[in-house]
């Protein structure tokens, strides 16, 4: 009889904890959604205030009365107000991500990575940087957010080896019995072991990366997409050797 109690106890006490857990993830959720709305709204509002900003200082700078000190000074503010912009649509696309739905469908991967890689060698004018391709199998996710996923790697791929010599990406992919994996791998500037635990938390930039413009955003973007698809996200590095980013979604 002992037993039989002993095995009761023990299940109501399971179940309460079960019970426990379930009540604290409400709880989260609840505020992931209060911050989604909370980010959305906030950076709709700033948008307003910021282009008249933006316009009203275009304008100032084609005055000609305006002398080469008053125009460094508009132009400072115009650098701001860009800068301030770009961070803006960061956070709306984080609260975008939260709010929306994953729609599953075929993402065709060499046609995603043509478009994506052509426009971030633009952005970055990284023309000396070597891009290797290898398999590219198409994966099975939202396109929309799979893109942002990519452009985001890419660009960080990009943007933290225009540094060195010669930049090389390579991207590839590899399907096994359950997931599709994506590498992203750089030669370019490393990640101190002693971030690894914080590279995907929101805001979080290392140290080394002082003199290149970036938010902190695009990882937790990154994060927030893959987990949202039941994918996983993970990334070997070494001081100014390089990164190798991976990404894997389920074959479904
Ligand atoms: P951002 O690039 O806007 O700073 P991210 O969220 O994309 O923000 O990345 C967070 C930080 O992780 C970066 O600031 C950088 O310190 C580090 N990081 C990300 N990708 C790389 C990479 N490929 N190589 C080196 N450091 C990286």
């Amino acid at each position: 009889a002992s037993v039989l109690r002993v095995r009761e106890i023990i299940i109501t006490d399971v179940n309460k904890k079960a019970n426990e857990v379930r009540l604290l993830n409400e709880k989260l959720q609840a505020a992931y959604e209060e911050l989604d709305t909370f980010s959305y709204t906030i950076s709709h509002d700033l948008r307003t205030p910021l282009t008249s900003i933006k316009t009203y200082a275009e304008l100032m700078l084609k005055n000609k009365s305006i002398d080469d000190n008053g125009k460094k000074m508009l132009d400072r503010i115009l650098t701001g107000a860009d800068k301030m912009n770009f961070l803006i649509k960061e956070i709306l696309n984080l609260a975008r991500v939260g709010r929306s739905d994953v729609i599953f469908e075929t993402v065709s991967m060499p046609l995603l990575l043509k478009d994506i890689t052509t426009e971030v060698w633009t952005a970055f004018k990284a023309d000396n940087a070597e891009l290797v391709l290898g398999q590219l199998p198409d994966l099975k996710g939202d396109n929309t957010m799979i893109a942002q996923v990519f452009t985001n790697l890419i660009s960080n791929a990009v943007k933290y080896s225009s540094m060195v010599e010669k930049p090389k990406i390579e991207i590839f992919g590899d399907v096994n019995t359950e997931e599709t994996v994506y590498a992203i791998k750089d030669n370019g500037m490393g990640i101190d072991n002693r971030y690894y635990d914080r590279v995907f938390e929101l805001f979080k930039r290392m140290d080394n990366v002082k003199d290149i413009d970036g938010t902190g955003v695009g990882l937790a973007i990154v994060k927030r997409i893959v987990e949202k698809h039941n994918g996983r996200v993970w990334f070997e590095s070494k001081l100014n050797y390089g990164s190798t980013f991976y990404v894997a979604f389920k074959n479904r």
